[in-house]
């Protein structure tokens, strides 16, 4: 179930990556071998009274530009609108009201979706100045005063937020669907992929109403199963406003794959890897979604030999080498080369992120591995692995009951990983580990 997604809307400087921080709690999460994602943060998970939501400070989608206040700030109150289920104005007590609050205040209630106006830098507890008051002008309703740097005020305005939350958000779609999210950069060939399998024969294609927090949902049946293929960067509406500005595209990426249970993670075949795909296909990975590699536009790469193929694959494995899971695809949108080879691939590593694994198998699996490969030790103590269990799927998670944990390097765990797959296969989909210690 998809999390309904909150957004910070403000001025510059009034504070909103301080709010942001603050109520993400700062918790620093760690992933050493994935590139490009977790350093710049604007989306991050949120939870207030058992109620999870998605909070993205529209403020650090920004590119560093000289824009004038209310380009940018149009440009924000459109993320908001596009994306969010509950905005919050954030103004400043500091500058008081400005005009420049009023015009996003009006471009805001324009949708008619929930707004919370929030009022930064009411430093001191207690009754607010008489300025405060101004703040009602808006039409908004009652302004909540916090302070984002002390943190006064933040549980209010989480209580506010709390009350405004869709109860159920975003998708009910059966389990027998298969949700996709296609991602990439602008301009791989997202749109014409949908569009393309949406019209193939045979294909049922609609969009479910009022069930979806966006409309756009291309729902495909045909004889490999039944697809929900996810609206990734406004692939049907494309808003100029928004178009090429690159965190916006990652933005929309990761909601996507938030949702998901497949991501096809789309390059151009004419311009092979770049930065920005990793941190797309870094924040699938990190998710444990299952993941297939689609170098799209095979038809426009010229003088292609029976190397070319091969050739490029190599180059990829490199740069992918992160998740060297993946398979990978080579096709035309355009022309719908090996299409049909794609839904067999989405069906097939849906399974495999869904594989359970019995505990008797796996450790048949891990007798064999330590038999094998000696366990590491230091100082005379050695490792032992008492057993091993698959407590969950989607991605398959093994929890690994040790002597001691700090032995179980990673280079072993990366020997027993490569062995479940040689095993049991597990294409397309990352694993985890989990290392427990126990006497
Ligand atoms: P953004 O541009 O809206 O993301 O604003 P920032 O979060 O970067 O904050 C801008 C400035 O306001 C920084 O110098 C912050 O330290 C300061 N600031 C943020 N919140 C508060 C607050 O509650 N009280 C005071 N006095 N300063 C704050
Ligand atoms: P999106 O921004 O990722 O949704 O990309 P679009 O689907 O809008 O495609 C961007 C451009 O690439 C358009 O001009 C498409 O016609 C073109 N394009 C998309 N897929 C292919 C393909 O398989 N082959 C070729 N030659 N062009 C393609």
């Amino acid at each position: 179930m998809a999390k309904p997604i909150v957004a910070v809307v403000g001025r510059p400087n009034v504070g909103k990556s301080t709010l942001f921080n603050k109520l993400i709690g700062q918790r620093l999460s760690i992933v050493e071998d994935t590139p490009g994602v977790t350093r710049d943060r604007i989306y991050a998970p949120c939870e207030w009274r058992g109620k999870q939501f998605m909070l993205v400070d529209t403020g650090g989608i920004e590119p560093k530009t000289d824009d004038v206040i209310l380009k940018q700030m149009r440009r924000q109150a459109q993320i908001a609108i596009d994306t969010a289920d509950v905005t919050i104005l954030l103004t400043d007590m500091k500058d008081g009201l400005t005009a420049t609050d009023h015009e996003v205040a009006d471009m805001l209630l324009k949708t008619g979706k929930p707004i919370v106006l929030c009022v930064n830098k009411c430093d001191s507890v207690g009754e607010p100045p008489l300025e405060f008051y101004e703040f009602y002008n808006l039409g908004l309703g009652e302004p909540i005063q916090i302070s984002a740097a002390h943190g006064h005020g933040t549980g209010d305005l989480l209580d506010a937020v709390f009350d405004l939350l869709p109860e159920h958000a975003g998708e009910d779609y059966s389990e027998e669907y298969i949700k996709v999210a296609v991602i990439g950069k602008p301009n791989v060939g997202k749109s014409s992929l949908v569009n393309k399998l949406a019209g193939e024969e045979r294909a049922i294609v609609s969009n479910i109403a009022g069930t979806t927090r966006d409309a756009t949902d291309s729902v495909i049946e045909n004889s490999y199963g039944k697809f929900v293929f996810i609206d990734t960067a406004g692939i049907r509406r494309k808003s100029k406003v928004l178009e090429n500005i690159e965190k916006y595209s990652v933005l929309r990426a990761h909601m996507a794959v938030d949702r998901s249970d497949v991501c096809v993670i789309m390059i151009d075949a004419n311009e092979g890897f770049t930065e920005q795909d990793s941190k797309i296909a870094g924040y699938a990975h990190e998710q444990g979604k299952a993941c297939i590699i689609a170098v799209n536009k095979w038809d426009a790469v010229e003088n292609k030999t029976d190397k070319t193929m091969k050739e490029m694959t190599e180059d990829l494995e490199r740069s992918f080498s992160f998740m060297s899971y993946a398979p990978f695809l080579f096709i035309s949108a355009a022309t719908g080369q090996r299409l049909n080879k794609l839904f067999e691939m989405i069906v097939h590593v849906k399974e495999q992120n869904s594989i359970r694994i019995s505990t008797g198998v796996l450790n048949d699996l891990l007798a064999y591995c330590t038999a094998r490969v000696q366990p590491p030790s230091d100082k005379g103590r050695r490792l032992k692995i008492y057993y091993m269990t698959q407590p969950s799927t989607n991605p398959p998670t093994f929890v690994a009951f040790v002597n001691r944990a700090d032995l179980f390097h990673f280079s072993y765990q990366r020997y027993i990983e490569n062995q479940i797959r040689e095993s049991f296969g597990l294409e397309g989909t990352p694993i985890r580990f989990i290392v427990r210690e126990r006497d």
